[in-house]
């Protein structure tokens, strides 16, 4: 077992033993165990390579338990890839027949019946779209992913007016769209990934895609590295900063806040989009804005990765995130992903009195004060 990590075993036996990766490691802080930080994992991934240890439940449930963050490789000095190694791990426990945990089955199984995590008919992707959108060929095609789509159309609305505002004509999937593929790489089920990016890209062909934009952090990460080799893909908030410097939104209502933008780890670490966001909202008219002492790279995942698998931890983190908001005095958390968005509003729901604080998407946030101007 794990054989497939022989090709990376000069990799694995780089690690320096140092214990860097134990600080950004939401799982490990949570339990202070070796065994869930990277340099456990990767001490286990071995020793069942080379027959050391059998791979137990408990070996899987430390292979499982990750939230692909790779705030571990961003602190490493040894520039070790945990993350890919750690999917590597879990592909090779399917192609052994090992199914995936049992929490995350229905997703697997809603993914391949629906093409989507939550079992939503193809008919109401898209409801929220214009319907000329839905129709037309253009160069920039909106892709919104499946939480947008299904549970956070907010967002997709907010991105497609500020475009509409600016007479930017794009034109969106809506139902021809199928999740990203990210979900079940994660669980290791490479082919079934693959076959929803070959969906995807005949899809973008059939509407003539040159660029792609999404409001989704986790399909801006999958898309840029599966389909950036045909499609230029941008989240949306490049897209926005992009039309603000050439001049096609003004933002002019005031917005008195202390806002702290918190990073999503696809958008950051995985995607490298660490300043559009930031750009954006600090145009917004007397807005003061904050940063975590644990920013851009070095940031911590909110636990949105573990909404599906371990809901009590992702919540547990998502707390943690916004009690380091609120000590830095922020009114105002600003995402750029709808799992940051679900999660840090479901870890902020136990949260009373002055305690509270506002949880906004960036381009909705934007919306508010955007004058758009057509061209
Ligand atoms: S990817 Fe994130 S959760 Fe997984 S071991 Fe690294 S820091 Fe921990
Ligand atoms: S930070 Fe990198 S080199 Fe150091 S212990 Fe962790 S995995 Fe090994």
């Amino acid at each position: 077992m794990f054989d497939v990590l022989r090709e990376f075993e000069t990799d694995i036996l780089r690690c320096l033993r140092c214990a860097e990766c134990h600080a950004g490691c939401p799982v490990y802080q949570d339990d202070i165990n070796e065994s869930y930080a990277a340099r456990g994992k990767l001490r286990l991934m071995r020793a069942v390579m080379d027959g050391e240890i059998e791979l137990t439940e408990g070996v899987m449930e430390r292979i499982n338990r990750c939230l692909n963050c790779n705030a571990c490789m961003a602190r490493c000095p040894a520039g070790l890839d945990t993350d890919m190694l750690i999917i590597r791990a879990r592909c090779e426990m399917r192609d052994a027949g090992i199914p995936v945990p049992e929490n995350l089955a229905a997703v697997r199984a809603n993914i391949a019946e629906h093409r989507n995590p939550f079992g939503l008919p193809f008919s109401e992707r898209g409801g929220w779209a214009p319907p000329e959108a839905l129709e037309r060929r253009s160069d920039l095609v909106y892709f919104a992913g499946c939480a947008v789509s299904y549970s956070q159309n907010r967002m997709a609305k907010a991105a497609l007016r500020l475009l509409d505002g600016a007479d930017v004509e794009y034109a969106a999937l809506g139902p021809d769209e199928r999740c990203c593929g990210d979900p079940v790489r994660r669980m290791g089920l490479e082919r079934e990934a693959e076959q929803l990016v070959a969906e995807n890209r005949e899809a973008l062909r059939a509407r003539g895609a040159k660029t792609v934009f999404t409001s989704c952090a986790g399909c801006t990460k999958t898309l840029k590295s599966t389909l950036g080799d045909e499609f230029e893909v941008l989240h949306v908030t490049e897209l926005l900063v992009r039309m603000a410097n050439e001049g096609r939104i003004a933002f002019e209502k005031a917005f008195p806040k202390k806002v702290v933008y918190v990073d999503g780890c696809d958008l950051g670490r995985h995607a490298g989009v660490y300043e559009a966001p930031r750009d954006l909202l600090a145009r917004l008219p007397e807005v003061e804005m904050l940063e975590m002492p644990d920013n851009r790279d070095k940031a911590i995942c909110c636990g949105g990765p573990f909404v599906a698998a371990y809901p009590e931890l992702a919540k547990k983190f998502a707390l943690a995130r916004i009690e380091t908001a609120l000590s830095i005095g922020a009114e105002v958390i600003a995402v750029a992903c709808p799992t940051c968005l679900i999660n840090l509003k479901e870890g902020a729901k136990s949260l009373e009195g002055d305690r509270r604080i506002d949880i906004q998407e960036v381009a909705t946030l934007l919306q508010r004060s955007a004058k758009p101007v057509k061209k």
